[in-house]
């Protein structure tokens, strides 16, 4: 693990059994990258199964809307389909001889890495026995995401409480693996006992 210079993460929508990233966030201690990308899907081209699954997405899983926000005709948007391009560009731009692999815990992502040929560590690998996002995020903290999730009221009633949904983030991810990392490599092994579970 010492060999991964950073680590990358994306969220996003499942359509036709192709992944399309929504976000994508790239972390190590000196640099952090997190950037709102556009699936360009259209709804009129997209099976209704394929619908509902993305709704599941955005109101249950991580609050990602299938349109990237408002912005200027002038705003630097990446498509979906350019993200082999961009972490090409990431991995020349922050990988070293000795640090030469990208660390991912994303099977999607993993499988566009390895298409693009982008040297990385899959980190669900048995062999690097690490822990799971759902097992980092309660030691950690899961409560926070980027500004590029919306959240989605809950309640009918304005006044009643609005429960807190933790919804995923790439950059909270990318945030959450690196410091267990860094812990580990450093020997520090703050999150290898939670709540009595040795890991
Ligand atoms: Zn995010």
């Amino acid at each position: 693990m010492d060999k991964i210079f950073a680590i990358v993460d994306a969220q996003g929508f499942i359509v036709k059994k192709k992944f399309y990233a929504r976000e994508v966030a790239i972390i190590n201690d000196n640099f952090s990258y997190c950037q709102e990308y556009d699936p360009n899907l259209h709804l009129d081209y997209i099976s209704k199964d394929d619908v509902r699954r993305i709704k599941f997405c955005t109101y249950k899983l991580h609050g990602l809307t299938l349109r990237p926000m408002e912005k200027s005709s002038l705003t630097f948007m990446p498509k979906s389909d350019d993200i082999i391009g961009i972490l090409r560009h990431y991995h020349k731009l922050l990988s070293h001889p000795n640090r030469p692999y990208f660390g991912v815990k994303n099977e999607l992502l993993r499988r566009i890495l390895e298409d693009g040929d982008i040297p990385y560590l899959d980190l669900n690998r048995e062999e690097f026995n690490f822990p799971s996002i759902n097992y980092l995020e309660k030691f950690y903290n899961n409560y926070w995401t980027c500004g590029y999730h919306r959240k989605f009221p809950v309640n009918i009633n304005p006044n009643k409480k609005e429960p807190i949904i933790s919804y995923r983030c790439a950059f909270r991810k990318c945030a959450n693996i690196w410091r267990h990392i860094k812990a580990r490599t450093n020997k520090i092994f703050d999150c290898d006992v939670i709540e009595g579970v040795v890991i």
